[in-house]
């Protein structure tokens, strides 16, 4: 509906202001030429008075005076109509060109070669704007697919699950074996539903998230108790450095960085392998809170890739999480103005730091 509007306000003001620009430059010559024609009737006046030039003044003089008048008309519509075309047709072509994009055409671009001064600039804005539209369509087609791709996974499992259970000659300890896997199927099909909501709701986001004072080593401490059940499964030894800081920002996107960092330590580490937090305020411009295991690790490959939404190192694990919680991390820190970097070499572990502005 935008769109529509839009589009058609753009192509009357371009028919209007070729209009307006006809009738003002015939206007203008037009005048020109009513103050040339009253500057010669007040000069021949005063010679016809004068008797010294009267002789001068021959009887054809109001006809060629017309017939100049007359020329001047026709070749200032020519004039008009060549001047208005050559000033109207960059704007002709950004007119077809934003109607293009309206439509949802982003792989069009204005031609600027022949384009000058403000029109040069409007028309390069114009198609660095329309870059922009196109790669963020890309994106958005991009993960509409990844998101529809990691439902059917969750779905398909469950489907079959349930036909299973249905099935007549299913026992009584394989009904048990496949509730369990379904409770499971569901609970990664909420998890993800989960984090393509708070990732859809972070990138609509556009004003700074509302900041309060609060300790961060107790949510620190905090986090690391969530997963308390996993890392005492793994007998995985804990290193916390969390000496007592009161910091000012979002606790809840906050809650959510440290959770996915120290859910993934745990994750990737083995068997009793050891994990650490360590959380140093010595700087006065930034806290520094560094998530480290000693667990898989990870290739310069794999880490190129981790931010990524979607992204899963290792695709015998992916039924483990979704590819989300980096991507997650990533967005919380661009938005509340910090840092996170990853130093990892495969089977040595890996630490994740992340630099929180004061
Ligand atoms: P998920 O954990 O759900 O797969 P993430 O976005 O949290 O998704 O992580 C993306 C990928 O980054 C993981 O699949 C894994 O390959 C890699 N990764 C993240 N944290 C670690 C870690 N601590 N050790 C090894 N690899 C990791």
């Amino acid at each position: 509906m935008k769109n529509k509007c839009w589009k058609k306000i753009s192509n009357q003001d371009y028919k209007l202001m070729k209009w307006v620009f006809r009738r003002m430059f015939t206007l203008v010559l037009v005048m020109l030429v009513v103050m040339l024609m009253l500057f010669g009737l007040i000069v021949a006046i005063v010679m016809e008075d004068n008797p010294v030039t009267t002789d001068v003044i021959e009887p054809h003089t109001w006809l060629t005076a017309a017939a100049a008048v007359l020329s001047l008309l026709i070749i200032s519509q020519f004039v008009a109509l060549l001047w208005i075309n050559r000033i109207t047709k960059p704007a002709a072509q950004i007119s077809k060109v934003v109607g293009q994009v309206a439509r949802g055409q982003f792989d069009v671009r204005i031609d600027c070669s022949d384009f000058k001064n403000e029109m040069l600039d409007l028309g390069n804005n114009l198609n660095k704007m329309i870059e922009e539209l196109n790669s963020i369509e890309l994106m958005r087609s991009d993960f509409v697919s990844n998101v529809s791709h990691e439902f059917r996974a969750p779905l398909s499992t469950i489907s079959g699950y349930v036909t299973l259970l249905s099935s007549p000659n299913t026992t009584e300890e394989k009904k048990n074996e496949y509730f369990e896997l379904l409770r499971e199927s569901t609970r990664q099909l909420s998890s993800l539903v989960d984090n393509v909501l708070k990732l859809s709701r972070l990138q609509s986001q556009n004003i700074l998230p509302k900041k309060s004072t609060y300790s961060l080593d107790e949510q620190l401490r905090r986090a690391v108790l969530m997963f308390e059940k996993d890392w005492s499964e793994k007998e995985l030894e804990l290193d916390l450095d969390m000496p007592e800081c009161e910091y000012c920002g979002n606790e809840e996107m906050l809650s959510q960085v440290w959770t996915n960092l120290i859910g993934n330590a745990v994750k990737f580490s083995h068997q009793g392998g050891k994990i650490g937090v360590k959380l140093d305020d010595s700087d006065p411009d930034y806290i520094t809170v560094a998530i480290s295991d000693t667990g898989e690790g990870m290739s310069e490959d794999v880490q190129r890739h981790i931010f990524e939404k979607f992204y899963q190192g290792d695709s015998s694990r992916k039924s483990e999480g979704n590819g989300l919680g980096l991507a997650l991390v990533k967005g919380i820190c661009q938005l509340t103005d910090s840092s996170i970097s990853v130093e990892s070499a495969p089977e040595k572990g890996s630490t994740f730091t992340v630099k929180l502005k004061r």
